[in-house]
């Protein structure tokens, strides 16, 4: 399973370029598809605090005299709270010529390259493909986080609103049926959500 689930991350080719980073939050949040670009974070199903992370960081770019890359569309990622925070200032590189060595650094999630190194197992969790990957995994703190019960309350989450919709067009029992089920899933997601709430830092 990829990290991003079915969804395909991808920034667009065209747009206005703006002098400021944080005047691209729409087009980030259209081509990120409302969705940390790191962790694969369904800020459509997941309440969640978001922010725009810098793949080559503020400091580096400074470091290096590049500044004009902190207003670089391709520069910036959608990203939630804890990715953004965990990764930071990090640039393990003496140059920003590219993103990474091979072994060290990151890998832009608008790529097709990015499921090459990280991926899901089939309980949910994020996990490291290569030594890049495990990098990345380890400057995230995927180990830590709960990347399976928020990938499980997601695909729940997803199912509750189809059940929505379905459960408006029946009558009698088989709308008794599906409302059994939709209770269900609604208990188990908002378990799932309590221990999420209470672990803020660990998602
Ligand atoms: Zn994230």
């Amino acid at each position: 399973m990829r990290v991003h689930g079915d969804k395909i991350l991808r920034r667009r080719a065209k747009y206005r370029k703006k002098k400021r980073y944080t005047s691209y939050k729409k087009e980030l949040v259209e081509d990120f598809q409302n969705m940390c670009g790191y962790c694969g974070k369904d800020f459509n199903y997941m309440r969640c605090e978001h922010q725009i992370d810098h793949l080559i960081p503020v400091d580096a770019c400074k470091k290096f005299k590049q500044e004009n890359m902190i207003s670089e569309y391709s520069n910036l990622v959608y990203s939630c709270r804890v990715c953004n925070r965990n990764k930071w200032n990090d640039w393990p590189l003496d140059n920003i010529n590219d993103i990474h060595d091979g072994q060290k650094g990151y890998i832009d999630p608008a790529t097709e390259e990015y499921d090459t190194h990280l991926k899901r197992n089939s309980n949910g969790e994020i996990i490291p493909l290569t030594s890049l990957g495990n990098y990345m995994y380890d400057i995230f703190k995927f180990e830590y986080r709960l990347t399976s019960l928020i990938w499980k309350a997601t695909c729940i989450k997803k199912e509750i609103e189809i059940l929505k919709k379905k459960i408006d067009k029946l009558e009698g029992e088989e709308r008794t049926e599906y409302l059994e089920k939709f209770y269900l899933f609604q208990t188990q997601f908002d378990n799932m959500t309590n221990i999420l709430k209470e672990k803020r830092e660990l998602i």
